[in-house]
């Protein structure tokens, strides 16, 4: 029995469930339950929070999981992916204050920027020669700017609208994402039997949706 790992409730949750329905795989869900078992597949899901999905996966708590790639190469965990999945596409982004000026990356020389992605920003700052002191906050990042604890920020994007909200603007996209399937590393024959299955059939939902 293979055991699947997908985010318990959030932005991935609803794509995640439905992929796995079109595969013609059943289960029953009900929101208080931390693990459910398919009906006609050798498959358990099981429910958790987004950001331990990788861990799990890795350590073989899960065989495999749905994850964002933002969370996935965060954890420093990117050699568990097996493929992308085409949805929950978002964007990692710098912004700053709109009053302040912007030429460059090399204009965040020596500033502060809040993140939750310290491990993809610091990458990204590294490679381009750019030293800045992260500050890594959990959540609501867009605030940091206004109330003095950042002068820029990383963080999600998707329409854009909370970053105006909140006296921002975009200036560099650092990291593109989407959900993709992960697979711990050292599956029993048996078990890559099924991930094997698994994955045609959600090759075959992806070419019939398109
Ligand atoms: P959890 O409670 O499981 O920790 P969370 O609050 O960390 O949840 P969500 O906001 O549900 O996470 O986002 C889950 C993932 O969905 C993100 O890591 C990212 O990959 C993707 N995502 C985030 N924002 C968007 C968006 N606006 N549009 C599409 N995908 C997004
Ligand atoms: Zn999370």
């Amino acid at each position: 029995m293979l055991r699947l790992a997908i985010q318990k409730s959030g932005r991935l949750s609803e794509d995640s469930l439905t992929l796995i329905r079109e595969c013609g795989i059943s289960f029953l869900t009900s929101s208080y339950k931390l693990k459910t078992e398919a009906t006609n597949f050798p498959l358990e899901i099981l429910y958790l929070r987004d950001d331990d999905i990788p861990g799990y996966v890795q350590d073989g708590v899960a065989d495999l999981g749905i994850v964002g790639q933002n969370v996935l190469v965060e954890a420093g965990l990117p050699q568990l992916e097996i493929e992308g999945l085409g949805f929950s596409k978002c964007r990692l982004s710098l912004a700053v204050p709109r009053a302040a000026g912007y030429d460059s990356v090399a204009d965040l020389q020596g500033k502060s920027i809040a993140t939750s992605y310290p491990q993809i920003l610091g990458s990204y700052l590294q490679e381009r020669g750019v030293t800045a002191n992260l500050h890594t906050i959990s959540g609501s990042v867009e605030i940091a700017p206004s109330i003095g604890l950042a002068e820029a920020i990383c963080d999600i994007v998707s329409s854009g609208s909370t970053l105006l909200g909140n006296g921002l603007r975009e200036v560099e996209t650092v990291f593109r994402s989407e959900a993709v399937l992960i697979a711990n590393q050292s599956l029993s024959p048996d078990k890559r039997e099924l991930l094997e299955q698994l994955q045609f059939r959600m090759q075959a939902v992806r070419r019939a949706r398109r």
